[in-house]
């Protein structure tokens, strides 16, 4: 069975989540040594230690990712967010830096540690490599791998794999994007966010509602229009006569489809993205991937995805539209 790890950017998120089923929530401490830090989002200490409880109350588990690399001259945020989180006693602490899985593995022998999709490891001796230093007990791959690139890596056996399930992508290799580092100086690899909100601007103009990233203009809405949270990869730009998502059109990845594929590789866990997202947002996609998850266990060779579960999916998805990304690429 693979469990359902969940993301919570809030007390009431993580609620969500396990209310909904989740088996692991993930969270972040409120600063940049995660890769999702916004205003508003993460947990404190205190609040670190409440949710390990609250997930014990639920038999699920809690996962803190410090995920983002240590800038020179930071170092001690990142050694102090790994302190915290042994502190707290969380099940796994999620990692990609080499001097962060270092410190917690010298440090804390007993605190399980995940190799994070920002470590971008994408065949198996790294993956090896990993775990010889570090005693990793499980790796998120990164979402640039397709089906059969998984199932390759999955033949060596080396850690048990995590895979995104469902959230919005990063087209860019996890972990190696640098565009919101270009654009206005903060990279989501050491800053923990990609277009941070200081630099995000919603402009009411003649012309439509336009989002722009330091100055950078990303897009532009007619009033029908939704327009979503804006990143360079996302825009639509000039490319020769025409304005066009010259990189990647908003949608979002779903893999309800290939979840017995998934299961028949031995993925160990399913990972839903969006520790931004509120606990509605979080109620309805974790326990739509319960269902999914508890249909497939009860019947593997009768498993066929419900309607209603991808019309949930879909209407909560960027753009309202969902892809399979990586995993159906056919080129290599
Ligand atoms: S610009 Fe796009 S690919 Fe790069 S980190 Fe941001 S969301 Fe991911």
């Amino acid at each position: 069975m693979m469990d359902l790890v969940a993301p919570a950017g809030s007390p009431g998120a993580l609620k969500a989540a396990l209310a909904a089923g989740a088996d692991a929530v993930y969270v972040g401490l409120r600063d940049e040594t995660n890769a999702r830090n916004f205003p508003g989002l993460n947990f404190d200490p205190h609040h670190l230690r409440e949710a390990v409880s609250e997930a014990r109350r639920f038999q699920a588990q809690l996962y803190v990712a410090i995920n983002t690399y240590a800038r020179a001259g930071a170092w001690d945020h990142w050694k102090a967010a790994v302190d915290q989180a042994a502190e707290a006693n969380v099940s796994a602490l999620i990692a990609a830096d080499m001097a962060v899985l270092d410190y917690a593995c010298r440090t804390y022998p007993e605190l399980r540690l995940h190799l994070s999709v920002q470590a971008s490891a994408t065949n198996w001796r790294s993956l090896q490599l990993y775990r010889e230093l570090f005693n990793i007990r499980r790796a998120v791959l990164p979402r640039v791998l397709s089906l059969s690139q998984i199932a390759r890596l999955a033949e060596h056996d080396v850690v048990p794999l995590e895979v995104f399930g469902f959230g919005s992508l990063c087209i860019m290799v996890e972990g190696r994007c640098l565009l919101s580092s270009y654009a206005c100086g903060r990279s989501p690899n050491n800053y923990g966010a990609c277009s941070p909100a200081e630099s995000v601007e919603w402009i009411t103009t003649s012309q439509g509602l336009e989002t722009r990233v330091a100055g950078i203009l990303l897009d532009r809405f007619t009033p029908e229009e939704s327009a979503g949270y804006p990143t360079l990869c996302k825009g639509r730009y000039r490319a020769g006569d025409r304005i066009r998502h010259v990189f990647e059109e908003p949608t979002s990845l779903n893999t309800l489809d290939i979840l017995p594929q998934l299961a028949e590789i031995g993925i160990q866990a399913i990972k839903l993205e969006g520790r931004q997202r509120s606990p509605a947002y979080i109620t309805q996609v974790v326990r739509t991937w319960r269902a999914a998850l508890d249909a497939y266990q009860r019947n593997p060779e009768r498993f066929i995805p419900e309607g209603s579960w991808s019309q949930t999916l879909s209407e909560l998805s960027e753009g309202q539209q969902t892809t399979l990304g990586a995993y159906a690429r056919v080129w290599r």
